[in-house]
């Protein structure tokens, strides 16, 4: 392919070869818009993720367990003071089923997500961690928000494996915005924790956030590079009718794969999903992620009566259901050439 101009092939050069992107070449590189750079862009962060992490597509089935939050992210319509939001708790003996079908699908890493619900003390979750891992023996990945250190340790000792928690933005002044009463240092500290509890750490942040500039997301990659993430997700921000973002604009798909494209580039051999929030934007978008990129799919398991009130973005149950009814990974990853990974596919540094 010919380059429109020398400095951005330069800059992906570098990238490719493993260099240290300053933060004007990463806003640069986020920056493109010149159709054959971005695809020169992607075809690059391709070449790496084969090299780095392969040609499989590892599954990891999510089971959404409670909608309840005590926070009030204002771009999210599971806080707090959405009234609109039908809440539920999911009862352990279901979790323990959807567990088993996860298993049973050929998923090698079950997420067990939810809000952040103080009704899941430490206890409580540490039980149903230690009754799945002894049951099915699957990597069993967290995402219940920002939790006390203690906490954290006890999950980790009850058999927990990997925990996500997506730090949203690194511009400290718009987080205070996002999420009343919480602040980017307090996130920062729990990756911290997680790291040094030797989780496997997933971070992550939206993209097109109402004031959001190409700055603040080179300082997400920056971010990301620095407290070293062993799972990047990326995807869009989508306003919620319930919300008081209700009206501002949705974030732009070809962007969250630039972004998703430079963090390949810029981390190498980490694990890279293709968002449901991608999908909700652009259907085939989930499906471009991989070809920039990503080398995760997250299919979810919540049953169909509750995924459609997990709702922290609206169009999510749809891309749900569409997940559920992709009844054979290996057929539709094969549409994209792609086989589909086997075991609980860790960072391969780490494992
Ligand atoms: S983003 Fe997470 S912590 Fe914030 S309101 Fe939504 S579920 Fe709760």
């Amino acid at each position: 392919m010919t380059c429109t101009s020398s400095a951005p092939c330069d800059v992906i050069t570098k990238a490719e070869q493993g260099g240290l992107l300053r933060r004007e070449e990463i806003s640069g590189l986020i920056s493109l818009s010149d159709s054959q750079e971005i695809e020169r862009l992607y075809q690059a962060a391709d070449r790496v993720r084969a090299e780095c992490v392969g040609e499989e597509i590892f599954l990891r089935g999510i089971i959404e367990f409670s909608n309840y939050c005590m926070n009030n992210c204002r771009y999210c319509g599971l806080r707090r003071d959405n009234m609109e939001a039908m809440r539920y708790r999911m009862e352990e003996g279901r979790i323990m089923e959807l567990a088993q079908v996860i298993k049973g699908r050929g998923c090698g890493t079950v997420v067990l997500q939810s809000g952040e619900d103080p009704y899941y003390t430490g206890e409580r979750m540490c039980g149903i961690i230690a009754r799945i891992k002894d049951e099915t023996g699957l990597a069993i990945t967290l995402s219940l928000g920002q939790r006390p250190f203690d906490d954290y340790k006890a999950f980790r000792e009850a058999g927990a494996d990997r925990y996500l928690l997506r730090h949203e933005t690194a511009n400290p002044v718009l987080f205070a915005g996002l999420c009343p009463g919480r602040s980017l240092d307090g996130r920062i500290q729990c990756l911290k924790w997680l790291g040094e509890l030797d989780y496997e750490v997933g971070m992550g942040c939206m993209v097109g956030l109402p004031g959001q500039t190409v700055e603040d997301l080179a300082d997400d990659v920056l971010l990301i590079r620095e407290l070293g993430a062993d799972m990047i997700g990326i995807g869009p921000f989508i306003p919620h009718e319930d919300t008081p973002l209700r009206n501002e604009v949705a974030g732009d798909t070809s962007l969250v794969l630039k972004m998703l494209a430079v963090i390949r580039l810029v981390t190498r051999d980490t694990n890279i999903p293709s968002t449901t929030a991608l999908g909700v934007l652009d259907g085939d978008s989930r499906r471009k992620a991989f070809q920039a990129g990503a080398n995760v799919f997250m299919p979810v398991f919540t049953p169909r009566d509750f995924a459609e009130r997990y709702d922290i973005y609206p169009g999510k149950g749809n891309v749900k259901k569409a997940d559920g009814a992709i009844i054979d990974f290996k057929a539709f990853f094969d549409t994209i050439g792609r086989p589909v990974g086997e075991g609980p596919g860790g960072r391969r540094k780490r494992s």
